[in-house]
């Protein structure tokens, strides 16, 4: 099959690789579409690039069936399916309480098994006894389906914060993450004021119902905010963005009893939070990453029934012919969504 496949840093190659086969249990998915993730860009770059190499990255995929492995049931050969990507093991303390995205051995498609960004991927028996291969219908294209990951995890984030209508929350970069935030964040009922410093950004966070929007390198945004909110800041803030020093220079943004939450997978680093300040405020920090299965089933069916709207993040559409401009788009701050598409697509403008 045609995959692209990564060297090293910054080495991806397209070229033949071998067919997955489904061994017992597992099933392998002919990719219509694969989304491409921060997540995927960063390992690209080299970021937390895995020493077993080469690899396929992709983690957000949709496709049909292609082929089941002996003992799989409920599943035939055509079938359209959306995975949830994460194998986990199913018996540790943390998948005993369904928190499978701190499952002590997860691996997941993408992430120690080869990924989607090929024309074929292995899914493995973890994720199938998981009731991670969901079967799709006429009611949601292999585009928006794929969404259903990223957009989990701002409902994972949206979980761990308590938000609840009529909050006011605050989301630090205007990001295709940070914009799934916001469409959570409204979905919930809360008022959203997005910050970026790229207007091109902030432009869709306002024609995605962003309430207020700032951009942080013309304006103060301390005083922007504390403006937009009578002085007390926001109830909820969620920083979605990958600059280091970011985390402690918006902990004063945060209003009496609200919740900071990092969500932005930023590189080790030291930042003060003072303990009084978190004590006689009732501040509660949060961190969060990826999302349960249980996140993953509500986003898909959300936006099976249009609560939430995801066509429109998807900015860049590439073939794995056109990988290469994929990765060069990434790293541009053009570049919301980028999604490969594998074969034929039906309704799909270009
Ligand atoms: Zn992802
Ligand atoms: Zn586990």
């Amino acid at each position: 099959m045609k995959a692209a496949v990564v060297y090293g840093a910054d080495d991806i190659r397209i070229e033949d690789y071998p067919d997955p086969v489904a061994g017992p249990g597992e099933v392998v998915v002919a990719t219509k579409v694969a989304g491409i993730c921060g997540k995927d860009v960063k390992t690209m770059l080299g970021q937390g690039l895995t020493e077993d190499l080469p690899t396929i990255l992709g983690h957000d995929v949709s496709g049909e069936i292609s082929a089941l492995g002996e003992g799989v049931q409920g599943f035939s050969v055509g079938e359209p399916v959306v995975v949830y990507p994460m194998a986990v093991c199913g018996n540790c303390h943390y998948c005993l309480q369904k928190r499978y995205n701190l499952c002590e051995q997860a691996i997941g498609i993408g992430h120690g098994l080869d990924g989607a960004f090929a024309e074929y991927v292995r899914v493995p028996k973890e994720i199938i006894a998981l009731g991670g291969l969901i079967k799709l219908d006429d009611e949601i294209s292999f585009e928006d389906a794929v969404m259903a990951e990223p957009l989990s995890c701002t409902f994972a984030a949206a979980r761990a914060n308590k938000m609840k209508e009529d909050q006011t929350v605050l989301i630090i970069g205007g990001g295709s993450i940070g914009l799934m935030h916001l469409k959570t964040a409204k979905w919930t009922g809360c008022k959203v004021i997005v910050v970026d410093i790229v207007d091109m950004r902030l432009a869709m966070a306002g024609q995605m119902g962003a309430d207020h929007l700032i951009n942080s390198a013309a304006v103060n945004l301390h005083e922007e905010v504390m403006n937009i909110t009578q002085g007390r800041g926001a109830d909820v803030v969620i920083i979605s963005v990958d600059i280091p020093d970011v985390i402690e220079s918006c902990l004063p943004l945060v209003a009496k009893g609200g919740v900071c939450n990092v969500f932005g997978a930023a590189s080790a680093t030291e930042g003060t939070v003072d303990p009084s300040w978190l004590h006689q405020q009732e501040i509660t920090l949060t961190g969060t990453s990826a999302s349960t299965l249980a996140d993953f089933q509500k986003c898909l069916q959300l936006i099976r029934e249009e609560a939430i709207i995801v066509s429109d993040l998807i900015s860049h559409r590439f073939t794995l012919d056109s990988f290469d401009k994929a990765v060069e788009s990434a790293k541009s701050l053009e570049m919301v969504r980028g999604v490969i598409t594998c074969g034929e697509m039906v309704s799909v403008s270009f």
